[in-house]
């Protein structure tokens, strides 16, 4: 008999579990039930594969600041934005990744955000999922899943986590949140912080710090939503004919935008019938 798998939470969890305050009416629970129910369906799992331009630039962007570091050199040669770019085999990408990706390199290569700093963890950003941490207390039990960009030790031994970003999206400060959590167990002795950096517009967040308190409070909420979560996960085993009562649809402008639109059967972008294609055509 399979033993039942324990809870788990992620940013990424916590972000399809409850949106932020400017994506509560395009937040839909169905698509936590596509990405966390049924990933391991045919459709779905090709839908999941497939990466977006957006994808794309955040992982070479990531990948871009790691081989400049690992090839420190780099960052003072006038060639230096070419041979990041070859290594990331950027020649391969479409335009509009190329060019993107070619303009974050040049900013970065300009001004580097980590140079001289005392880097304890650079990750590539295609190292896939990390070892989780453990979390036990009397009251729950769970698996805290946190992939950091970077760690550094700045001048004070304070451990400072940043997390790059690309594009326009806003920094949402509960990532920062989970990322102080699991530096509570992976780097006991340290205070730590944590802050973002979007390299497309070379732009700092601000520094986000939280006392014991509060991260026993961000612990308590994600044991939460790992318990909810993994209710969801059993109701749906044991019945999976109720998938849109256990993820409620939330359909509207926003699905145009989401992965999942051409086998949600609630989609707003329901493909047209047979009469609405006739009528198209005349
Ligand atoms: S297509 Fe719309 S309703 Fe369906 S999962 Fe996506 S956002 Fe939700």
């Amino acid at each position: 008999m399979s033993t039942p798998q324990q809870p788990f939470a992620s940013y990424h969890l916590w972000s399809l579990v409850a949106p932020t305050a400017w994506q509560q009416r395009c937040h839909c629970q169905m698509r936590r039930g596509f990405i966390k129910a049924r990933q391991h369906e045919p459709q779905v799992k090709a839908l999941l594969a497939k990466a977006t331009a957006s994808q794309r630039i955040g992982l070479l962007a990531q990948k871009g600041v790691y081989e400049f570091h690992h090839h420190i050199h780099l960052l003072n040669q006038s060639d230096g934005v070419e041979k990041v770019a070859q290594l990331l085999k950027l020649s391969n990408s479409t335009d509009e990744v190329k060019q993107r990706v070619l303009q974050i390199l040049k900013k970065y290569h300009d001004d580097p955000l980590l140079l001289g700093k005392r880097i304890i963890l650079l990750t590539r950003g295609d190292e896939g999922f990390p070892k989780p941490i453990l979390i036990s207390h009397r009251h729950y039990c769970f698996r805290l899943y946190a992939v950091m960009d970077c760690v550094l030790i700045e001048s004070d031994s304070t451990l400072h986590i940043i997390d790059f970003k690309t594009g326009k999206s806003d920094f949402d400060r509960r990532q920062a949140l989970v990322y102080l959590l699991a530096a509570r167990y992976l780097y006991p002795t340290h205070q730590a912080i944590a802050s973002f950096y979007n390299l497309e517009v070379c732009k700092k967040s601000e520094i986000i710090r939280v006392t014991q308190s509060e991260l026993d409070s961000i612990e308590f909420e994600l044991a939460e939503i790992a318990r909810k979560h993994q209710e969801d996960l059993h109701k749906y085993q044991e019945n999976n004919s109720k998938f849109n009562k256990i993820f409620p649809a939330n359909p509207g402008y926003h699905c145009r935008f989401c992965p999942f639109n051409s086998i949600c059967e609630f989609s707003t972008l329901k493909a047209l019938s047979p009469q609405q294609n006739e009528k198209k055509k005349l």
